[in-house]
C-alpha cells in the first residue's frame, strides 16, 4: 500500500501554532482512504499515540498492514500544538499507581518514564528526525515562601520514596537562578529527565519513519465509529482483527464515547527570536524547560531558534466537552500568559508575542492516564494523559505493539495497562464541575500572590475535577 503526498496544499495548517509555522515547507496533504479497505491493524488518530503505536508494530512484525486514519493531517491535534516537554512525567501520582498495581508498581512506572525520554532520543537519532530535541532537564523554581515550602515537601516525599538526587535535586536560590534567572527565584528543583523538542518536527518526522516502515496513513479520512473488527469513516469502512483508538482530546467526535475523555484546552504563546543579550541574562543554557509551582499550571522553553514558547492552563472547559477552532485562541488567557511570562522575565515587556494558539488535552474522569487492549473485541486504546502526552505516548506505542502480538513483558505488566475509567458526567454537571475546579486552582494561586501564604492545598485542580 502506498499513499504519496498529494498537491493538495496543508499551508493553512500552519495557523495551528508555532511549530506547525515553522516546518519546511511546502506542506502537502496525504491522500484520503480510497473506499473499502482490510488491514491487520486499524488505527484512529495520527498524532504521537497513533504513529508510536504503528512505528514500533511494523517494527516488531514489517509483514502487518497497518493503516493509519486521521480525520485532517498527520500532527493535527496536541501532539503538532504543545509544549514540546518530552518528559518523564506521568499524570497518575505513584501512591495510586500501588494502590492499583501494588508496591513498587509507580516506581515501575517511573523508571520505564525516564527509559522513554531516552528512547524517543534514540530514535530521533537513528531515524533521524530534525526535531531540535536538547535533553535539558527541567527546573521548576519557587518563587514564593508557599511555592518553596512546596519544593521542600516534593524533596523529602521524593527522598522517602527512594528517588535520589541524580533524579530530582533541590536548588538554592542561587543554582536556580544560574539556571532560569527570572524574578523573585527563592530555589527550586532540578531533573534531568526532560528533553526539549519542536513537537510538530518530531509528529511529522515520525509519520514519515512510519512510513518507511511500511505503514499507510490515510489523511483526511474522519472516523464516525469503531466497532469490533471494523471501522466506519466517512469514505469507506476499514476492517481489521485489532483497532487503536488515538484520538485523545477528541475522542468525543466518536459515536459511543462522548464521555469517556473531556477536552480541556491549554493555551500557548511565542515570542519573536531573542537576542544573545538576553539570553546571556535568562540562562536555559542547555535549553533546560521550566515551570514554577504555582497550582495552575504554567510550562515554557527555549526554542532551537532562541524564542520563549510558554503556556498554561486556565482556558475554560466547554459546555458539552465542544471543540472548535475558535476556542483556541482566547484573548484573555493568551494575554495573562503574555503578563506571567512579563512577570518572570520582565525584559520580555517589549518583546513582540509573534503566534498565540493552544489545543485539547483529554483527561479521564480520575484523571488515570489508561493503555489496553480488550482481548474479546480487539479494540485497544491509549490516553488520558492529561498534559503530559510527548513522551508517555512512545510508552503507549511500545506497549500496545506487547498487547497486540500478545507478548508478556515488563511494559504489560505496568500499572497503567488495562485500566478502566468511569465515564464523565452527563451536562451540565460536568461542565460546573470542571470550571469551578479551573477557576479554584487561579483564585488558589492569587490568593498565595497576594497573602504570601498557603490558602490551598497543592493540585487544587486535581482534587477538585479529580476522581
Ligand atoms: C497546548 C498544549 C500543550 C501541551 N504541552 C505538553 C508538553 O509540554 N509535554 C507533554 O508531555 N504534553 C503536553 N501536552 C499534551 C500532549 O500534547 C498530548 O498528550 C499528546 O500530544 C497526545 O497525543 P495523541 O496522539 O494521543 O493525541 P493528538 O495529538 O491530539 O492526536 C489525536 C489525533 O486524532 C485525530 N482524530 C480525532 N478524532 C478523529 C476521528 N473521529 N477520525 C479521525 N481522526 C481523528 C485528530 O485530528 C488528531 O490528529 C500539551 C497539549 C496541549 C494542547
Amino acid at each position: 500500500m502506498e499513499t504519496a503526498l498529494s498537491p493538495t496544499s496543508g499551508e493553512q495548517y500552519r495557523r495551528l501554532s508555532l511549530w506547525w509555522d515553522g516546518l519546511p515547507g511546502p506542506l502537502g496533504v496525504r491522500a484520503g482512504l480510497p473506499g473499502d479497505l482490510e488491514v491487520d491493524v486499524a488505527i484512529v488518530g495520527g498524532g504521537f499515540t497513533g504513529l508510536w503505536t504503528a512505528y514500533y508494530l511494523a517494527e516488531a512484525d514489517p509483514s502487518l498492514r497497518i493503516a493509519v486514519l486521521e480525520r485532517h493531517v498527520v500532527g493535527f491535534g496536541a501532539s503538532g500544538r504543545n509544549g514540546g516537554w518530552c518528559s518523564a512525567l506521568f499524570a497518575v501520582p505513584e501512591a495510586k499507581l500501588d494502590q492499583v498495581g501494588g508496591a513498587g508498581a509507580g516506581a515501575a512506572m517511573r523508571r520505564a518514564m525516564i527509559q522513554t525520554v531516552g528512547e524517543v532520543g534514540r530514535v530521533v537519532v537513528t531515524e533521524p528526525i530534525e526535531c531540535g530535541f536538547a535533553h535539558g532537564g527541567t527546573v521548576v523554581l519557587a518563587r514564593t515562601g508557599v511555592q518553596m515550602e512546596r519544593v521542600r515537601h516534593e524533596v523529602a516525599e521524593a527522598k522517602a520514596a527512594g528517588i535520589g538526587e541524580d533524579d530530582l535535586r533541590m536548588l538554592s536560590a542561587a543554582e536556580a537562578s544560574a539556571m532560569a534567572r527570572t524574578t523573585s527565584v527563592l530555589g527550586g528543583t532540578y531533573t534531568p529527565h526532560c528533553a526539549a523538542v519542536d513537537p510538530a518536527r518530531l509528529v511529522r518526522g515520525l509519520a514519515e519513519a512510519t512510513e518507511r516502515r511500511g505503514v499507510t496513513i490515510f489523511e483526511q479520512t474522519e472516523v464516525r465509529a469503531i466497532r469490533a473488527g471494523a471501522v466506519e469513516t466517512t469514505r469507506g469502512m476499514v476492517r481489521a482483527a485489532t483497532v487503536v483508538r488515538a484520538t485523545e482530546g477528541y475522542t468525543r467526535t466518536l459515536q459511543g464515547e462522548q464521555r469517556t475523555l473531556v477536552p480541556v484546552y491549554s493555551l500557548m504563546i511565542a515570542t519573536e527570536p531573542l537576542p544573545d543579550a538576553f539570553w546571556d541574562r535568562a540562562g536555559l543554557s542547555r535549553r533546560e524547560t521550566f515551570a514554577d509551582h504555582r497550582h495552575l499550571v504554567i510550562y515554557g522553553q527555549r526554542t532551537e531558534d532562541g524564542r520563549m514558547a510558554f503556556g498554561g492552563r486556565g482556558a475554560p472547559y466547554h459546555f458539552g466537552s465542544a471543540i472548535r477552532p475558535e476556542y483556541d485562541r482566547d484573548g484573555d488567557v493568551h494575554e495573562a500568559l503574555r503578563r506571567t511570562l512579563v512577570d518572570l522575565f520582565p525584559a520580555l515587556a517589549d518583546a513582540e508575542i509573534t503566534h498565540r494558539w493552544g489545543g485539547p488535552l483529554g483527561i479521564a474522569r480520575d484523571w488515570f492516564t489508561s493503555v489496553g487492549l480488550d482481548p474479546v473485541t480487539g479494540v485497544a486504546w491509549a490516553g488520558g494523559y492529561v498534559g503530559d502526552g510527548v513522551s508517555t505516548t512512545n510508552l503507549a506505542g511500545r506497549t500496545l505493539r506487547d498487547l497486540i502480538l500478545r507478548r508478556d513483558t515488563d511494559l504489560t505488566a505496568l500499572p497503567w495497562v488495562g485500566h478502566r475509567s468511569k465515564r464523565w458526567e452527563p451536562e451540565p454537571l460536568r461542565y460546573l464541575g470542571i470550571n469551578a475546579g479551573l477557576r479554584l486552582a487561579a483564585s488558589a494561586d492569587h490568593a498565595e500572590e497576594q497573602a504570601g501564604r498557603a490558602t490551598w492545598h497543592a493540585r487544587a485542580l486535581e482534587r477538585v475535577i479529580g476522581g
